[in-house]
C-alpha cells in the first residue's frame, strides 16, 4: 500500500471523554464523523465513538450516515446500542426513505423536506413517528428556519404530520473561535427566541443543541455567558430538555486558534488554557520511501525546476502527492522552504514541486535510510497545523483532504 493512516483508537476515545467534561455535567456531545470522520474514515471512528459513550453521531447527508449505520451494525454493536444519527445538511425527496430504513435523525427548516420524511414514514407503515431536529438560522445563512413567522409556519406543518415528532432544536454559530464575539451573543439571543417559540407552540424537544468544537474550548476564556455550553443548558433546561454541543475536529486533536473580538480586548480576557493543550492528535499518516537517488551541486529537481542542489545530496522518493491530499504550497524551491516529512524520527524537507502522486525529500543528514522504509506524511513532528500554516489554510481542510485508507492502532 502506497500511503495509509493511521487512527488511534485510544486518543480518540481519550479526545471524546475530555469534550465530555469539558462540555459539563449534564451537556451531552455530539461526536461529528462527516466527511469520512475528517479524512479519518468515518467506518472505524463510529464504533470507537460509541464504545466511548457517544450517544449521538453527526454525519453531512444521508449517504453517510447509511454507512454510518452499516459500520455500526457490522461491528456487532446492538442496535439498542447504537448512537443515533444526525443527518445535519439536509436531504432531497428520493432520499427520505433511507433516512426512515437506517434510522436517522433529519435536520429539517423547511416545508418540502417535512413533506418529504412524512410521505416517507406513511409509507414504511410502522406507525412510529420518525425524530427530526428543527435547526434555526440564526445568523450563519447557510441553512435553517428564521425565527418569527417562518418558524411558526414549519411548527404548524410538523405538527400536522403525525408521522413527525420534533426531536430537537438546533443552531450554529459562525465565529464561535473568536472570544466574546458580538456575532455570538446575538446568535445566542435570536436561538433564545425561537426555543421560547417552540415552547410557546406547545412543542416539547428533547434536545436543544448549539456549539462546536470551539465553543468547548472557549470555555477557558473569561465572561462566556451567551453561547457557551453553561448558557446552553440553562437555556434547554427552560424547556424541559437536554442540552448537546456538536464537537467534530477537537475529537481528531485539533482546535483552531482562539482568536480576541477586538483589539482593545486584552490578554487576560481569554484565559488559556482551554481543552486545546490536553487534544491528541489522532491521525498519522504514512508512507514508505519507494526511490533513493544522488543528485550533484548544480542539478534541478522536479517541475519547472524550482529547486537546485547547492551541493551532493539523496534524495527520497515518497508516492504520495496533491492528489492523495499531499498540499501543493509544500514544494521547496531555491527562495522558499516547503513542508517536510519525517524519517527515522528526523525532518527530511519537501525539494521541488509536490507532483500529482510524487514528493521528493532531502535524506542527505539522515543515515541510512533504504527503500521500503516509513516516512510520516502527517503526525508526530509534522502536524496538520504545519501543513495549514504553510498551506495557508485551516486543518479542518487538511485532514479532510488526506485520502489514504485507515486502520485502528
Ligand atoms: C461540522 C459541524 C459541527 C462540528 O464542527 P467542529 O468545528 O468540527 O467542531 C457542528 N455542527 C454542525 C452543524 C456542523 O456542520
Amino acid at each position: 500500500m502506497k500511503s495509509w493512516v493511521e487512527v488511534s483508537e485510544q486518543r480518540l476515545a481519550a479526545n471524546y471523554r475530555l469534550l465530555m467534561e469539558a462540555a459539563g455535567a449534564g451537556t451531552a456531545v455530539l461526536a461529528v464523523v462527516k466527511a469520512n470522520a475528517y479524512g479519518h474514515g468515518a467506518a472505524i471512528c463510529a464504533p470507537v465513538l460509541a464504545r466511548a459513550g457517544a450517544k449521538w453521531l453527526g454525519v453531512t447527508d444521508v449517504a453517510e450516515g447509511a454507512a454510518v449505520r452499516e459500520a455500526l451494525t457490522s461491528e456487532g454493536i446492538s442496535s439498542a446500542m447504537q448512537p443515533e444519527i444526525l443527518v445535519m445538511s439536509g436531504l432531497i425527496g428520493d432520499e427520505a426513505g433511507a433516512v426512515v430504513r437506517h434510522g436517522l435523525t433529519p435536520v429539517v427548516w423547511d416545508r418540502q423536506q417535512v413533506e418529504w420524511l412524512a410521505g416517507a414514514v406513511s409509507r414504511a407503515g410502522s406507525g412510529v413517528p420518525l425524530a427530526v431536529h428543527v435547526e434555526i438560522d440564526t445568523g450563519m445563512a447557510r441553512q435553517g428556519v428564521r425565527p418569527g413567522e417562518d418558524l411558526d409556519e414549519l411548527l404548524g406543518w410538523l405538527r400536522a404530520q403525525s408521522g413527525l415528532r420534533l426531536g430537537g432544536v438546533m443552531t450554529h454559530f459562525a465565529s464561535s473561535e473568536i472570544a466574546g464575539s458580538p456575532q455570538t451573543v446575538e446568535q445566542a439571543g435570536l436561538f433564545e427566541e425561537a426555543v421560547g417559540a417552540v415552547k410557546a407552540a406547545g412543542l416539547q424537544p428533547a434536545w436543544v443543541h448549539a456549539g462546536n468544537s470551539s465553543t468547548v474550548d472557549n470555555q477557558g476564556v473569561k465572561n462566556f455567558g451567551e453561547g457557551s455550553p453553561a448558557w446552553l443548558r440553562r437555556l434547554a433546561a427552560s424547556v424541559g430538555a437536554r442540552s448537546m454541543v456538536r464537537t467534530g475536529l477537537a475529537l481528531y486533536g485539533y482546535c483552531l486558534p482562539i482568536e480576541q473580538a477586538s483589539v482593545s480586548s486584552t490578554k487576560e480576557d481569554v484565559v488559556r488554557p482551554g481543552v486545546e493543550p490536553r487534544l491528541q492528535h489522532v491521525m498519522t499518516w504514512k508512507t514508505r520511501v519507494i526511490g533513493l537517488r544522488d543528485v550533484r551541486p548544480g542539478d534541478t529537481v522536479g517541475y519547472n525546476a524550482i529547486f537546485s542542489a547547492q551541493r551532493a545530496m539523496r534524495l527520497a522518493l515518497l508516492p504520495v502527492g496533491y492528489a492523495d491530499g499531499v498540499r501543493r504550497e509544500l514544494s521547496g524551491s531555491d527562495t522558499r522552504p516547503g513542508g517536510w516529512v519525517m524519517v527515522h524520527g528526523r525532518c527530511a524537507p519537501v525539494v521541488g514541486r509536490v507532483s500529482m502522486n510524487l514528493t521528493i525529500v532531502d535524506v542527505t543528514e539522515i543515515l541510512d535510510v533504504a527503500v521500503g522504509d516509513e516516512a510520516v506524511v502527517l503526525g508526530e513532528g509534522i502536524t496538520a497545523n504545519d501543513h495549514a500554516r504553510i498551506a495557508g489554510t485551516i486543518a479542518y481542510e487538511i485532514v479532510c483532504g488526506v485520502r489514504a485508507s485507515s486502520r485502528l492502532v
